[in-house]
């Protein structure tokens, strides 16, 4: 699934929420895909599809008010929203320039899916920190 350096830091995304984000990837299609994760720890416990303002296959943004929506969701569950998923269905699922350029929260996770595959990372100053994805704590 990653073929990050084996003492990256992991994320668990368990194999419904990926499920789910592909499936949103593939309503999409072929535009890109958005959508929030609401997080506990180090684990993905689950995917919020939202709109992709941009409706681009290119580009994508999400308005602010859903951002709130999903965090009260999350944190009426002791969760909250650490990151971020979108797809790009023209290229591979690694960051593009823009997406290094525009990542807003540093200490976000983002995940982007290409086509059945599924990366996920810290993007920080300009730096792109490939994380080890797990589909549980256990692997
Ligand atoms: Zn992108």
């Amino acid at each position: 699934m990653s073929d990050s350096h084996p003492d990256a830091p992991k994320i668990i995304v368990p194999a419904l929420v990926a499920d789910a984000m592909h499936r949103h990837e593939q309503a999409c299609a072929p535009r890109e895909a958005a959508g929030l994760l609401a997080m506990r720890g180090q684990t993905v416990t689950d995917f919020f599809p939202v709109t992709n303002q941009d409706q681009s296959d290119s580009s994508y943004s999400i308005a602010g008010a859903d951002v709130l929506t999903c965090a009260n969701q999350a944190e009426a569950r002791g969760d909250r929203v650490g990151g971020v998923m979108h797809s790009h269905p023209k290229g591979p699922a690694y960051p593009s320039d823009t997406d290094i350029r525009e990542a807003a929260a540093s200490d976000w996770v983002y995940i982007i899916t290409s086509r059945g595959s599924l990366n996920a990372y810290l993007l920080s100053a300009g730096r792109v920190i490939p994380l080890t994805v797990s589909s549980s704590p256990d692997e």
